[in-house]
């Protein structure tokens, strides 16, 4: 166990406030969605804070997750369950990408995704508060991430995926201790069982945003890209958006941060990326809605932002909104091409989510939202590893005459 996680302590939570109504919940005790049926948000008192620890304070820890403790929610340190949550790299994307195209590559975190961000502090929040059944609806890495820390604290999992979800995400979520379900159905009607489930108290929820603690674990993106750019944030950043968890986590910490004065308010441009075959939030953003609608009969090849509904639609729409960003849309084609951009040009391997964001960017500087100078964070929420590659059939008989020539 790494050093900041040594000592025992107490955190700066005082309260949770419902993100539509503002109406105040108690900390300390479990919750899930609000009464107006939105999500909670986790609030801290942040003068206290400010006096408990300084940016160089931060600095001078580990580089990883928890060096944040002070913005986080678990209140004791033997609750919180790691597995190694790294600070992950801003690496250049000169070629597919552009002079000032940097790619904050999740992949390599727990489980492969950054969905191990959200986890393990909804896990470590949940084994804090007693709950010992856990069921979740994902299309893939949310549940894996799930499975992994859940079991490494003996918390009981039952997942419930689409039955297309990539095989590989099926497996592993089985392979790391869960019970896994291929459901015939999207992510939607995946989380309707769970939420029957849960009704019956037979599980704790932990669909996207429908637990408050996950947003808090996705808010570490905000901060970690605060301390990379020496407290300055970048000119716009692209986000795979499905549930939006992640933008939304972002959003959070920058307001947290400049609170504690450790930013300025100036705020990048957020840009809700989402593929065109499942495009809820575009739609909405585009048609001035504070809600967005189910997209019916979603498809595309980025799993991991095929969500037809988002339980925090207004809260995706108002950053997007606030920031002067816009949500996007991009075609599979596209998403395709830009992974095998990155991989050819750049030796980056994207995941198709990522891929998403590269188009985007693209698609973005070719319409004037953005220009070259710009300084631009795209996000590759999973290791390009997780998904299917073009097949290298050649092979070579030893046993031949070689022609070096045509190798
Ligand atoms: C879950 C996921 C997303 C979408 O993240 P949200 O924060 O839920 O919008 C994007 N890409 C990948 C690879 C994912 O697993």
């Amino acid at each position: 166990m790494n050093q900041n996680l040594t000592t025992d302590r107490q955190t700066f939570v005082t309260h949770l406030e419902c993100s539509i109504t503002g109406e105040r919940y108690e900390a300390d005790q479990l919750h899930g969605l609000s009464r107006a049926g939105r999500p909670l948000l986790v609030r801290y008192d942040l003068d206290a804070v400010r006096s408990a620890v300084s940016r160089d304070t931060i600095e001078a820890r580990p580089t990883d997750l928890w060096r944040w403790r002070e913005l986080l929610p678990v209140r004791h340190t033997s609750n919180i369950v790691s597995l190694g949550e790294i600070e992950t790299p801003l690496v250049p994307l000169t070629k597919s990408g552009g002079p000032n195209v940097l790619v904050k590559d999740e992949g390599r975190l727990p489980t492969g995704s950054f969905k191990a961000r959200g986890l393990v502090m909804a896990v470590a929040m949940a084994k804090e508060l007693g709950v010992t059944k856990i069921a979740m609806p994902t299309n893939g890495n949310a549940g894996a991430a799930l499975a992994a820390y859940a079991t490494r604290c003996g918390i009981e999992t039952i997942v419930f995926c689409p039955d297309d979800t990539p095989e590989i995400n099926v497996r592993e979520i089985a392979m790391q201790g869960a019970r896994v379900w291929r459901v015939n159905g999207l992510i939607d009607d995946c989380g309707a069982i769970v939420g029957k489930g849960a009704a019956e108290g037979r599980w704790f929820d932990f669909s996207t945003l429908k637990e408050p603690y996950r947003i808090e674990g996705k808010k570490t993106m905000g901060l970690e890209l605060a301390a990379q750019f020496g407290w300055k944030l970048p000119d716009a950043i692209f986000y795979p958006t499905g549930g939006g968890t992640g933008l939304i986590g972002m959003w959070k910490a920058f307001d947290e941060l400049e609170t504690l004065g450790w930013i300025g308010s100036e705020r990048p441009k957020m840009f809700a990326v989402q593929a065109s075959g499942c495009a809820p939030i575009v739609r909405a953003f585009e048609a001035g809605e504070e809600h967005a609608e189910r997209w019916e009969d979603a498809s595309t090849v980025a799993a991991g932002i095929r969500v037809p509904k988002a339980v925090g639609d207004f809260l995706i729409l108002r950053a997007v909104r606030e920031s002067g960003g816009q949500a996007l849309a991009v075609g599979d084609p596209a998403i395709l091409k830009a992974v095998d951009a990155a991989a050819k040009q750049d030796g980056l391997l994207l995941c198709p989510e990522g891929g998403a964001t590269l188009a985007a960017y693209h698609q973005a500087l070719n319409t004037g939202l953005v220009d070259e100078d710009d300084k631009v964070v795209l996000f590759n929420c999973a290791t390009g590893l997780k998904y299917p590659m073009p097949e290298a059939p050649q092979a070579l008989d030893r046993t031949r005459p070689i022609d070096f020539d045509a190798l």
